[in-house]
């Protein structure tokens, strides 16, 4: 009988002790069930300690069957708070505010390159008066304006050019999140009653790592688009 997914984390869990990985294995001969079928007991196991790779006080093994419960919960919890909240209300809290800020000072940075554009054409259109004698300014004056303004446009224009580089980047990010609030709702109701492959791709996706040190102290890291969204629920 393969371990291949027993255990509901893979690559993705780790020592609290040493900092290595957990691998997922079976261990012992296993009892027979109430289905009369052969179950190993499968535990993740720190890899550093089994391989003696590297010094680790902590436990070498632990029952997969109690982190998985444990990690179950936490995922129960996070859907738990997702639904409670409706999909606008978290669009809104993450992103409004952000955008809106964005918007703002793009369109003020806009007007501000029109207004000193203007006049840095105000000042190149004097340059012929001055070859002419007719200008209000001597030609050392005029050039070191134009210099001066022509910097100042140049600024505004790379502002310009970054903040909208920022508002694109921030509207895939609003389309991803909406697409990943999606995809949560649809998990949310599908979680319990999926089979371990199903399961264990859920918990991929949303869990960054899982952090196991002795007595079953577990530290669950959800993603950073998962933390932003639960912190907006
Ligand atoms: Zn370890």
């Amino acid at each position: 009988m393969s371990n291949r997914g027993k255990g509901i984390l893979s690559g993705n869990i780790f020592c609290g002790h040493c900092g290595g990985r957990l691998t997922a294995t079976t261990s012992g001969r296993g009892k027979i069930n109430a289905d009369g079928l052969l179950e190993k007991r499968v535990c993740y196991v720190c890899y550093n300690q089994s391989r003696k790779r590297k010094e680790c006080d902590g436990p070498c093994t632990y029952t997969s069957a109690r982190v998985d419960a444990e990690v179950i919960e936490a995922i129960r919890g996070l859907f738990a708070s997702l639904t409670g909240s409706p999909k606008d209300d978290i669009m809104g809290k993450v992103f409004d505010e952000k955008m809106n800020d964005l918007r703002i000072r793009l369109g003020q940075t806009s007007e501000r390159l029109r207004e000193e554009t203007a006049e840095l054409q105000i000042y190149e259109s004097e340059v012929i008066k001055c070859l002419t004698g007719k200008s209000r300014f001597s030609e050392d004056v005029l050039s070191r304006l134009i210099d001066e303004k022509a910097e100042i446009v140049n600024k505004l224009k790379l502002e310009v050019k970054s903040l909208e580089s920022q508002m694109a980047a921030g509207t895939e990010t609003v389309k991803s999140t909406e697409t990943k609030l999606d995809y949560l709702a649809t998990w949310a109701d599908l979680f319990d009653s999926s089979d371990m492959e199903t399961k264990k791709m859920i918990v991929a996706n949303l869990i960054n790592r899982v952090t196991v040190s002795k007595d079953y102290r577990l530290t669950i890291e959800f993603n950073v688009e998962i933390e932003r969204i639960l912190h907006a629920a």
